[in-house]
């Protein structure tokens, strides 16, 4: 394969097909790049849109950003998923504003130093804005690369990242960084798509071994299944007569960190038990849909039960500052975890029937 031959193909059909027009390509600063980059790590261009405008009218710079309270972050992540992302940009952010003078740092060192900031995002962020010379090897550039040259293995495989690792060294030209990277990405998203990819309008199929073998989506290797567990859990949504629900925050590390969800039981004879440790005598009880919700080592199946208490005993349920109660009416600006987005709609599906 012809190293020249292959990024000038690439940059050849960026100038044509790619796509240059972005929130975060109009206007770029090294920042606007860096969440982007971190939207897109585990989510799709349509989906990140909307969240990344948003993002930025509430926190137009680092500083913004670093000064914010965690909550608010984490309110604006609310759907996004993964959730310890927002928490590293939170992060690195202040690190920014206290080491860095709230510049965003243009070493690659001082950039790969930040959390939740890897090899691929700190290449990309410097070269997608200021055009210096690193590989990027994100999940579409690795989809890629796999076709191009039949690389056998699942690519979070230590030996199998390594090789894919030098392979983007050798293509990535020394100028035209930023076009070539962003041109990898762009075809790994609209050309070398995960099911049905356009083979036909791929500007480097006439030496992809995949192609040529006719094996595209064989490439990247999958994973090896392994079983994961399935855990159990029930959820207790208590709702007082001001039309508020009882959340409580996790703790800070774990799965929903610093999320706000529901209290949960291991049955609900153990849920329906606490209130009595609340002094809660007078409700009714309405079973929830059980549902799934799973993380990448376990199923969580959860089954939410709605307890509507009446007016004489909302006193009783004390505040504390791990726990809130959140006004369906006028919600309060706090990062939901999943699970707890969704009990909230079933449970306004129920009010709205009464
Ligand atoms: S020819 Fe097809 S499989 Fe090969 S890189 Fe292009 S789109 Fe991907």
């Amino acid at each position: 394969m012809s190293e020249l031959h292959f990024s000038q193909r690439i940059n050849d059909w960026h100038q044509q097909h790619g796509r240059k027009t972005l929130p975060w390509q109009l206007d770029k600063s090294l920042y606007k790049t860096w969440v982007s980059e971190v939207m897109l790590q585990q989510t799709q261009v349509a989906t990140v849109i909307p969240y990344f405008n948003k993002f930025m009218r509430s926190f137009p710079s680092i500083s913004y950003l670093a000064n914010a309270p965690i909550d608010e972050v984490l309110h604006h992540w609310t759907g996004l998923g993964y959730y310890a992302r927002a928490r590293n940009l939170h992060k690195s952010a202040q690190i920014i504003r206290d080491q860095f003078d709230g510049q965003f740092p243009e070493e690659f060192d001082d950039v790969i130093a930040l959390p939740g900031i890897g090899r691929s995002t700190a290449g990309a962020v410097l070269s997608l804005t200021l055009n210096k010379h690193f590989p990027i090897l994100d999940g579409n550039v690795k989809r890629v690369l796999t076709r191009h040259q039949k690389i056998e293995g699942w690519t979070g495989e230590k030996k199998v990242e390594n090789q894919l690792w030098s392979l983007a060294e050798k293509l990535t030209p020394k100028t035209d960084t930023q076009i070539f990277n962003q041109a990898m990405m762009d075809m790994g998203a609209m050309i070398c798509t995960r099911s049905k990819p356009k083979c036909n309008e791929c500007p480097v199929s006439s030496d992809c071994l995949a192609f040529a073998d006719d094996v595209m989506t064989n490439y990247p290797t999958p994973k090896a299944k392994k079983k994961i567990p399935v855990k159990t859990a029930v959820m207790l949504v208590l709702k007082n007569k001001q039309q508020s629900i009882q959340l409580i925050q996790r703790p800070p590390v774990g799965i929903w960190g610093g999320l706000w969800c529901f209290p949960e039981f291991e049955n609900s004879e153990a849920a329906l038990n606490s209130l009595q440790s609340m002094g809660i005598e007078q409700y009714q009880t309405t079973e929830l849909a059980t549902f799934r919700h799973t993380f990448s080592h376990y199923h969580f199946d959860i089954s939410p039960i709605l307890v509507e208490f009446s007016e004489q005993d909302t006193q009783q349920v004390m505040e504390q500052s791990d726990q809130l109660w959140y006004n369906l009416q006028q919600p309060q600006k706090i990062g939901l975890a999943a699970a707890t987005k969704k009990i909230l709609s079933s449970v306004n599906k129920v009010i709205n029937k009464e």
